[in-house]
């Protein structure tokens, strides 16, 4: 290996002063995982400016053998953008990368760069009268390049689909530090194996994704939202079917939250009032969004509502009235994952399951937990109309939360994936793998999937450095 000192002379000439983080705190922060899981301790931490900047520093990279972590808003929750404690690799954090360079709201496209915020996009977007549909908690913080890294998902998934869903195309910096100028704007391109799909989920390993070309879509004008109290998840399945007949493409989202998970947030954040004079065991947070009139808007929601007491499954309904009323509704979901942390630690699974297995699935893998660990508390919730649930178990109260972890972590998860295996699911719906599950993962894949997995990373990353470690 180079001399350290050598390598980042080499490396900050490429960037220049502005370029690279010199201030030991935001090394810090941006060298620790958001969950506070995994500390590194980089050579380097740079910012590159453009696309040519990158492929610099990757092509200095291969010549040295360095390694490269990519980042974004560092709001990944598997330690994806974390390097390592070896002091040898370097943060390509792309985040002075946000550029919109280009809207075309005729062919419904635009092309940013991978450090935009994910906000930044959607109000760009918004001000050319288009919607950019991906939103997720962290869209404050989250970079596009992220998100495409990560496949993120988000609550409006059930209408518009995955960032897989939405990516038209990809303007990537290879780990020899070649360009790809892949940023075409095509629905229809059958010239063989479509490579962007390659770099979308692949979590920074096979290359640095700079740029993206992403597909916009109609502006909603009108739009409702309603949280429906059940008695269970079999209810909130049937629910869904419903408002699918009903709604079809208009149902833009459709979330489960459990009484404990709405009790939990009400005890952090007071201020959310409750939804209902009474407590019930599960609700079904809904948007409805389309580009139809109010009344129209208003008669769809009448029949879905008059429906589903027909059918006997709706305890309560408190359907949106005023901005307020409604920020509050989504608010109950919003901040499930604070309250979590204010909480304290749990055991944490992101999984996904056939959506006609969910309520089965709940019901088995909870026995099997409370006869395992009496007195656990589930927290289950998540975005049910395309699949994915938050499979939350908090340990008993009064338990020493760090004990409990320590102790039983391993088992808990064993239990969980197991069980999400057995219904046809997967242990990664919307995180990825980055190193939190790149052991688990080798449990649950066939070795024919693991091996195409590394043929493609061997092809593209022959000398494996583009962040080492995470995934494979
Ligand atoms: C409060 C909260 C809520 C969340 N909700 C959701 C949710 O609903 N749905 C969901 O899917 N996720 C969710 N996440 C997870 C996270 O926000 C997403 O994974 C997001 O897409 C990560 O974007 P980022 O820019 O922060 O990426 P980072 O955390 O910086 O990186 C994530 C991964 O992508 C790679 N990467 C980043 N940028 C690039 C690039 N330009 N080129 C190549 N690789 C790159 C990194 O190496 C790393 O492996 C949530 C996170 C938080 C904190």
């Amino acid at each position: 290996m180079d001399d350290p000192l050598r390598l980042r002379e080499w490396f900050t000439s490429l960037v220049g002063p502005r370029g690279v983080v010199k201030d030991k705190l935001q090394i810090l922060d941006l060298t620790t995982d958001r969950r506070k899981r995994y500390v590194g301790q980089p050579l380097l931490v740079l910012k590159p400016a453009t696309t040519s900047e990158v492929a610099e520093i990757v092509k200095l990279a291969a010549q040295t053998r360095t390694a490269v972590v990519p980042q974004g808003g560092n709001t990944g929750l598997c330690g994806g953008a974390t390097p390592d404690a070896s002091g040898a690799q370097i943060v390509v954090n792309l985040t002075r990368m946000n550029q919109i360079r280009a809207i075309d709201s005729v062919n419904n496209t635009m092309t940013v760069e991978a450090g935009c915020v994910l906000a930044d996009v959607q109000h760009a977007a918004a001000e050319a009268d288009r919607l950019f549909p991906l939103s997720l908690a962290a869209e404050g913080s989250c970079t596009i390049g992220g998100n495409v890294s990560t496949n993120a998902g988000g609550v409006r998934v059930l209408r518009y689909g995955m960032m897989r869903d939405v990516v038209l195309g990809i303007e990537v910096v290879l780990p020899s530090g070649e360009i790809w100028h892949g940023l075409r704007g095509l629905r229809k391109d059958n010239t063989g194996y479509d490579l962007k799909h390659l770099f979308v989920g692949a979590e920074g390993t096979l290359g640095v994704i700079t740029a993206v070309t992403l597909k916009l879509f109609p502006r909603p004008t009108t739009s409702a939202t309603m949280l429906i109290a059940l008695d269970t998840p079999g209810d909130a399945l049937q629910l869904l079917s419903l408002a699918q007949s009903y709604l079809s493409g208009r149902l833009t989202a459709f979330e489960l939250i459990s009484a404990t998970c709405l009790t939990l947030v009400r005890k952090y954040f007071p201020s959310i009032q409750a939804p209902f004079p009474i407590s019930y065991p599960q609700y079904a947070l809904i948007e409805i969004s389309d580009t139809c009139g109010a009344d129209e808007m208003g008669k769809t929601l009448e029949v879905l509502l008059s429906e589903a007491h027909g059918l006997d499954i709706a305890r309560d309904v408190a359907v949106g009235t005023s901005r307020k009323h409604i920020q509050q509704l989504w608010q109950v979901r919003e901040y499930i994952s604070e309250a979590e942390t204010a909480d304290g630690k749990n055991v944490k699974h992101d999984i996904s399951l056939p959506i006609s297995r969910i309520a089965d699935f709940i019901e088995v893998t909870d026995s099997e937990i409370a006869h395992t660990y009496p007195g656990t508390r589930m927290i289950c919730f998540g975005h049910l109309g395309d699949g994915s649930l938050h499979y939350n178990v908090a340990p008993p109260q009064g338990a020493d939360r760090d004990a409990f972890m320590a102790a039983n972590l391993v088992r808990i998860n064993r239990i969980v994936h197991d069980s999400v295996t057995r219904f046809g699911g997967s242990i990664s719906a919307e995180h990825g793998l980055g190193q939190a599950k790149r052991e688990e993962i080798l449990r649950y894949k066939t070795s024919t999937e693991m091996n195409l997995m590394r043929a493609v990373k061997n092809a593209l990353d022959p000398l494996g450095i583009m962040n080492p470690g995470k995934v494979l």
